[in-house]
């Protein structure tokens, strides 16, 4: 910005460092206050609900203020950085100095994808920036972890939308990077509700990029990363955003983590929120969820660690068998995990607090709680030593560091309860501990001075007291004014009192003084030299707190296995799902002893199950069971059952229940329809599918076509393993066709006075789905069950259709055509109440201003 005369200096200042923060509040320190100008004040002043008001004038207008106490600034920028914005911090470099302007800059850019402070992160979920670059036939994904300095990189093919999307649920970014060159994803990654930053192509110096990835990853890396544009460039991106915002963490990163979606059992995005892994479908908490099943651990590093292994299930039978090995050990010896819970109780978030530790972001609080955890660190090893002839086990105890000199340095130097003005342990070190008891001494010499001057004045009620405005100062009461010596100098003349000083005093309180600096000063630097000493250590930390976080979350495992009596499922490659009294993981802890186990043989004899019964049956939560089954089973887990054979798998896809997603316009069908075809594209013969009522959100016969289709397709072409819930009974003839599908149902009895259901799959046809039954359950008037009961009846005379083995496209009825022609119109209009429905719903009141409001209005006229 050029020079403007109408500005002091202080807002020309303001101006020069605002023009490279553009898109960021300026917090800019003001003495004891952060303060925002012009725009910024009037965002924040709306969104925090604080008063806005000027200083001085720009142009002839008053310019817009709005600030809060430096002490508060945590809990403001908390709420600002949720609220989807960026804050810079831009503090006084040095103290004022009369006459000339204090010099600023700024210290720390804070985004949603780059905090490292446990006040604004989430304890129970990594925090991810994610790079997104998509270049000719390849998609470039980087997925980057700032507290533990990972970096996970891998590409897709362009165009592969789902797959994305899978990879962006597992890891669930707070931030996502893209070019501008390829802005016209912001909308996309929007769409799907994730927090978009765009770097510009000129904040990237290719030449520099080059150079930090030269520096920092080993040669083969760096190959590996050259050969590929897209990925070249998203970790260039990533690099060009850091560089601008967190300059001094890119040391940090030294391993990137190649990787393939599939080196993991692949789950869509659907089948992830379908099986309620860490999310439930209601709230989005982990309420019900299979994480709040499985989430036994004793630190919130391996509750993460926990999660990330939920949504990234392995698909290689040793490292499977190596957690499983783990689980059975300590199943078998409780009091081993017993001991090591305990002594995960004392050891706290070390991987985020190493992390801040590695940033220069640590408070002194992280310094005590890696003191505590060093102390552990021996024990740990002990008690783990003696099972090195477990594979993991082994692995964990080569990971822990040898940390005896720097946990001696620690709890010598540290005070137990540090503060700022007590930072380092007395008997640290001896001129630390000489000063301070000069200060000491001389608080007894004040005590000294007062008896003193009590009784060469007589006025016995004479007080030396201290204030941080005024210092040490001599206090004496109107009554005794008459005898106040000449060597007294007046102060100031309180109501009744008056208070003086003395030039012994003032000597007295210069020494303190700076014995007061000095001792800072002193501990400063003591503990600046324990820091340095801290960082050495820095990598082999990070190895250590990983690994403590690994056996947290394998301890987990057992604790889960044996609290519910879990047993150990065996892995095949035939592609066989067998499990003997099987429950569902989160439904039984709801159900406790009532739940009622069933079985599963999914096998080539039976590889395609079709399974009818009433509704409130119990087929969803079977079908939801079998997969999650499956995917514990991936994750190394012991599952619910009394014995489980699980084939090793490469997909799981799940379609269940409506899903409507009418935030990107589309209706519950056309989701429905785009699941599945997803699934009849991507499973293969060694995938399992489970689908819940696929066609119902259409007309019957156009439901009951596709429906069939779509079994026949997945039991002839595909070959995966498939569990099919239907209310189509027309399709429990399918098995006279095609040996090798079968037909299960929900048992259930008709009584008297109702329905009664049994939760039990056995095989055959259930005889009709009891929906009326199901009805009069919730109360309908029993005006409509009547006539809903006449009308069935009058359907079944009149229904004459019958399966064809072959669907024929241009058999098609005129009805069906017309049902067609009408959803497509309901789509549109469905659409456009969509549009306006999403629009309204992203309002946010808070930070609302007239302005938005109306841009709003004139959004959904148009
Ligand atoms: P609909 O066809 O209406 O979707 P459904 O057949 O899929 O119904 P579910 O939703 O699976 O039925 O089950 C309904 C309820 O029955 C569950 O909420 C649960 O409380 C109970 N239930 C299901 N399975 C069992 C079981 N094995 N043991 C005990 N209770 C069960």
């Amino acid at each position: 910005m050029t020079k403007n005369s109408e500005h002091t200096p202080l807002m020309q200042q303001y101006h020069d460092i605002k023009i490279d923060y553009p898109d960021t509040l300026l917090f800019f320190q003001v003495g004891d206050f952060y303060e925002l100008f012009f725009e910024d004040a009037k965002l924040a002043a709306s969104f925090l609900a604080i008063a806005l008001t000027s200083r001085g004038k720009n142009k002839g207008e008053p310019i817009p203020l709005c600030g809060v106490p430096i002490h508060a600034v945590d809990h403001y920028v908390a709420k600002l950085v949720k609220g989807g914005f960026k804050v810079a911090l831009c503090d006084q470099l040095e103290d004022p100095k009369p006459g000339s302007i204090v010099k600023r800059g700024v210290k720390q850019v804070l985004t949603p994808g780059t905090l490292t402070d446990s006040q604004l992160l989430d304890e129970r979920s990594a925090s991810y920036l994610f790079s997104f670059y998509p270049a000719g036939d390849s998609w470039g994904l980087v997925f980057s972890e700032l507290l533990t300095a990972q970096i996970f990189i891998t590409t897709v093919p362009a165009g592969s939308e789902k797959l994305l999307e899978s990879e962006l649920i597992r890891f669930f970014p707070d931030e996502i990077l893209i070019s501008n060159g390829s802005h016209q994803f912001q909308s996309y990654f929007k769409k799907l509700g994730y927090f978009t930053t765009v770097v510009h192509e000129e904040q990237l110096i290719q030449e520099d990029a080059q150079q930090w990835l030269k520096k920092q990853f080993p040669q083969a890396a760096c190959e590996q990363v050259d050969s590929d544009e897209a990925m070249r460039q998203a970790l260039f991106y990533f690099y060009a955003y850091m560089s601008k915002h967190q300059r001094s963490s890119l040391d940090q990163f030294t391993t990137l983590f190649f990787y393939k979606p599939d080196d993991f059992l692949i789950m869509d995005a659907a089948t992830q929120r379908n099986l309620e892994l860490v999310k439930n479908a209601q709230d989005g908490t982990s309420k019900n969820t299979l994480l709040s099943v499985m989430d036994r651990a004793r630190t919130a590093m391996g509750s993460r660690m926990i999660k990330k292994w939920i949504l990234r299930p392995l698909v290689k039978k040793e490292a499977i068998i190596q957690r499983q090995d783990v689980i059975t050990l300590c199943c078998a010896d409780i009091a081993l995990v017993n001991n090591l819970e305990q002594l995960l109780a004392h050891i706290g978030d070390v991987e985020r607090v190493v992390g801040r530790i590695a940033l220069q972001r640590a408070s002194l609080i992280d310094y005590s709680a890696l003191s505590r955890m060093l102390l552990i660190v021996p024990q740990f090893k002990k008690t783990i030593i003696s099972y090195k002839h477990i594979f993991l086990l082994r692995v964990i105890v080569d990971h822990l560091g040898e940390f005896t000199r720097l946990s001696d340095l620690l709890r010598a130097a540290l005070h137990d309860e540090p503060s700022p003005e007590m930072i380092i342990k007395a008997g640290f070190d001896q001129k630390l501990d000489e000063m301070r008891a000069l200060v000491n001494n001389s608080n007894e010499k004040i005590t000294e001075l007062e008896l003193a001057e009590q009784k060469a004045t007589g006025i016995t009620s004479l007080k030396i007291r201290y204030n941080a405005v005024q210092g040490y100062y001599i206090e004496v009461t109107n009554a005794n004014l008459s005898a106040v010596p000449e060597r007294y100098r007046r102060l100031q003349t309180l109501v009744g009192r008056e208070r003086f000083i003395t030039p012994e005093l003032q000597q007295l309180q210069y020494g303190i003084e700076s014995a007061r600096k000095d001792i800072v000063n002193h501990e400063q630097t003591l503990f600046e030299s324990i820091k340095k000493e801290v960082a050495s250590y820095i990598s082999v930390l990070r190895k250590s707190a990983h690994a403590i976080a690994h056996i947290d979350a394998l301890l987990s495992l057992a604790r889960l296995a044996y609290d519910n009596g879990y047993i150990r499922p065996q892995l095949n490659d035939n592609r066989d799902i067998v499990i003997i009294k099987g429950r569902h993981p989160v439904v039984e802890q709801a159900l406790s002893s009532t739940f009622i186990p069933n079985d599963t043989n999914l096998t080539d004899e039976q590889s395609l199950w079709i399974i009818t019964g009433p509704n409130m049956g119990g087929k969803s939560t079977y079908l939801r069971q079998v997969a999650l089954m499956s995917v514990m089973a991936h994750i190394g887990s012991f599952v619910p059952a009394q014995s489980a054979n699980i084939a090793l798998l490469d997909r799981i896809f799940t379609r269940l229940g409506a899903s409507d997603n009418v935030a990107e316009g589309k209706s519950t069908f056309l989701v429905e329809m785009e699941e599945t075809a997803m699934i009849c594209t991507q499973a293969t013969e060694k995938s399992l599918v489970i689908l819940d009522e696929v066609g119902r959100g259409t007309s019957t016969f156009d439901g009951l076509a596709i429906a069939q289709a779509v079994v026949e397709y997945i039991f002839t072409t595909i070959g995966a393993r498939c569990l099919f819930a239907t209310h189509y009974h027309e399709l429990t003839h399918l098995p006279q066709t095609y040996p090798g599908i079968e037909v299960y149902q929900a048992a259930s009895k008709k009584m008297e006075h109702g329905i009664v259901f049994l939760y039990t799959i056995i095989r055959g046809v259930a005889d009709g789905s009891f929906g009326i039954e199901v009805a009069k359950l919730a109360h309908l008037p029993e005006k409509v069950i009547e006539r809903s009961s006449g009308l069935v009846q009058s359907f079944a005379q009149a229904a004459t259709y019958v399966v064809p083995a072959v669907i024929d496209q241009s058999d098609l009825s005129a009805e069906v055509r017309v049902l067609k022609a009408e959803n497509k119109r309901l789509l549109a209009e469905q659409n456009k109440a969509a549009k306006v429905m999403n629009l309204l719903a992203e309002i946010d009141f808070d930070s609302l201003s007239p302005k938005k409001a109306f841009d709003l209005l004139w959004d959904m006229k148009s």
